[in-house]
């Protein structure tokens, strides 16, 4: 059985850490998450002019994973274990803060000097209890090394950051079952992608126009699954770029304040305590 399309939903455009504008389809007014899912921002797509780049200083995180994808531009990043890196076009960072960090996330200084076009995107995904205060842990992918495949008429391309694909197994190890996959559509595209129904799943349509069975979803929208079947079938008449995200929900209670996301609200006072004491390190201490 095909699933089909339970609500769809528009990014709204807002703004995030230095002054960047995100278009975010959840959290929003209509939908406050897709347990494990808490957030979705989409970084551009934009241009942006030499010396106006704007990112993330340093801020802390507790309790769940940050997942950024990069698909235009460069982000540095640096966190208080001494890690640094940069996060450039295909590239993924799958960030498990679990217990706490603090990083900043900022344009890299070449791509500050020469401007150009940004797109890019950040996924928080939840942690079930047990691995709330879990030993921060990072999986960094280059583009070249994340698995891809291609359907057998070559009109759907998809690359595999999480999850199963046409034949394509991903190299990033989830804490709970979860597929995140980027598809890429030529017109005439057709594919049927499987999603168990204990997978609450969303597309997030990048650019273009993708067909989920009878439902046409534009870009800068989220169609939303409903639980009535074990696959999806994605189509498109124009070339679209589509993210397709699942995983199994915690159905745990969520309480939230900025970068923290735990269960409880004695937590979150608790997390604000660490970080303001500075027992989740500092940049460059
Ligand atoms: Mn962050």
């Amino acid at each position: 059985m095909k699933r089909s399309v339970q609500k769809v939903v528009p990014g709204i455009r807002q703004q995030e850490g230095g002054g960047f504008w995100v278009r975010r389809p959840f959290p929003t007014q209509m939908l406050d998450q897709v347990d494990p899912f808490l957030l979705l921002d989409q970084m551009g797509p934009t241009e942006v002019a030499p010396g106006e780049a704007k990112g993330a200083p340093d801020h802390p995180h507790r309790g769940f994973e940050t997942v950024t994808y990069v698909l235009s531009g460069e982000m540095e990043h640096r966190d208080s274990a001494g890690n640094a890196g940069s996060i450039g076009p295909g590239d993924v960072q799958w960030m498990t803060a679990g217990d706490g960090v603090v990083h900043s996330e900022m344009p890299s200084s070449k791509f500050q000097q020469s401007g150009g076009r940004l797109l890019g995107f950040q996924l928080w995904v939840n942690l079930p209890r047990a691995d709330k205060r879990m030993r921060p842990r990072y999986q960094e992918l280059k583009s070249a090394k994340i698995p891809s495949a291609r359907s057998k008429d070559g009109k759907a391309a998809v690359k595999v950051i999480a999850g199963e694909a046409l034949g394509a197994k991903a190299a990033i190890d989830t804490r709970t079952p979860i597929f995140y996959l980027h598809f890429s559509l030529q017109p005439g595209a057709r594919l049927v992608q499987a999603a168990l129904r204990e997978f609450n799943t969303f597309a997030w349509v990048v650019s273009g126009e993708a067909h989920f069975g009878e439902t046409k979803v534009g870009e800068g929208r989220a169609a939303i699954f409903a639980p009535d079947g074990d696959e999806i079938e994605i189509a498109a008449d124009v070339p679209a770029e589509v993210l397709l995200i699942g995983g199994i929900p915690l159905h745990e209670s969520v309480a939230r304040y900025g970068p923290f996301v735990m269960n409880r609200e004695e937590e979150l006072i608790e997390a604000i305590e660490d970080y303001q004491s500075g027992r989740m390190g500092r940049i460059g201490a």
